[in-house]
């Protein structure tokens, strides 16, 4: 059996034409769908459907072989226990600090909001800069508007969003894209069939 863990929504549609391409289609869509493991045209292939935060955490023990994930959650998680084989090129965008148009300059420490708190966490010590990092689940750019944070850290695509709340993007923390990852155990158990996944997907995505 070859469990896949992949998030509903953007990854899902990107990812399905990079699994077809490995003779993977499924049998149900996850969007209309209310099962959480959904049937493939293989037997022994299924599609784990859980939030884009758990993908990484379900290959790392196992609970799935393979899974989609982006770069900015790979981080965030550490990536233990996970091999990352292959850059699928979708779902880009950019990690970044942001703050208020105009804002005054900070006196102490800075109040930094984000869902990405390992992350923001080592960027900022890597700058040698001590900061306060407060957890949010969501909606990090009120935090600035509110005076919750003086900065947020979290992903940019076009930067309408940052700019219709007044905000705009001021450091650049990383490039993030969608990544195939594996299990590093299941990759040993299971070498023929998944190496065989690995690289149709990467013949599909070059
Ligand atoms: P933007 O195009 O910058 O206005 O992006 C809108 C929102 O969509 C951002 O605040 C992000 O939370 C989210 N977003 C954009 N691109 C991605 C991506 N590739 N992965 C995850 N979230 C994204």
């Amino acid at each position: 059996m070859i469990k896949i863990a992949l998030s509903k929504g953007r990854i899902f549609k990107e990812t399905l034409p990079l699994l077809a391409a490995a003779d993977i289609v499924p049998a149900e869509d996850p969007e209309t769908s209310r099962k959480l493991i959904l049937d493939t045209n293989h037997h022994d292939v299924k599609l784990v459907i859980i939030r884009a935060t758990d993908v990484p955490t379900y290959v790392q023990f196992g609970a799935a072989d393979l899974g989609v994930a982006g770069k900015d959650v790979l981080m965030e998680h550490g990536g233990e226990g996970i091999y990352e084989p292959v850059d699928l090129g979708i779902a880009k965008c950019r990690l970044m600090t942001a703050g208020l148009v105009n804002a005054k300059p900070v006196n102490g420490r800075k109040r930094i909001a984000t869902k990405f708190v390992n992350v923001t966490r080592k960027y900022f010590e890597s700058r040698g800069e001590q900061v306060e990092v407060i957890k949010l689940y969501g909606s990090m750019e009120l935090g600035p508007i509110v005076g919750l944070a003086d900065l947020i850290v979290d992903v940019v695509d076009t930067g309408n969003t940052l700019k219709a709340n007044g905000l705009e993007p001021i450091d650049h923390i990383a490039d993030i894209s969608s990544r195939l990852i594996v299990n590093k155990a299941a990759m040993k158990m299971k070498h023929e069939r998944i190496q065989s996944l690995i690289d149709k997907v990467r013949e599909a995505v070059s």
